[in-house]
């Protein structure tokens, strides 16, 4: 997806503070954080969102959550606390339609989210 935004930060040719990489994920600051501590998570391979990813790629989604669990461990939040979200399509709030997960820390959450 050469226009995606997203695929573009995976790729560097769009620069982002970047906090973790392998052959599958990257990790980045958010450009507007809402946290003292916002991540995002995000595949190599692009899926527009959790609905598009396929039975075959749920490994995906599994290292995914282990990686938000060692930034926060790595980030000093694990004890405190954090929250993982993963928007889908409109009434979440969805933005980027490149899978991605926030890791959101650093500061007291409120329940129910807005
Ligand atoms: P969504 O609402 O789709 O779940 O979240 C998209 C997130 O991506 C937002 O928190 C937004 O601040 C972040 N974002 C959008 N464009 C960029 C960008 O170019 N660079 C970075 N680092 N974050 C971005
Ligand atoms: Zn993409």
């Amino acid at each position: 997806m050469e226009e995606c935004i997203f695929c573009q930060i995976a790729a560097k040719k769009i620069p982002a503070q970047l906090v973790y990489e392998d052959a599958e994920l990257v990790a980045f600051e958010d450009i507007k954080p809402q946290a003292p501590i916002h991540i995002l998570i995000i595949p190599r391979e692009h899926f527009p969102s959790l609905n598009e990813v396929p039975e075959e790629k749920k490994s995906i989604l599994g290292r995914a959550l282990l990686v938000a669990r060692q930034i926060a461990q790595e980030k000093g939040i694990a004890d405190s606390g954090y929250r993982i979200v993963l928007n889908t399509a409109r009434d979440s709030g969805q933005e980027v339609f490149h899978l991605h997960f926030h890791l959101l820390g650093g500061r007291r959450m409120s329940w129910p989210p807005g």
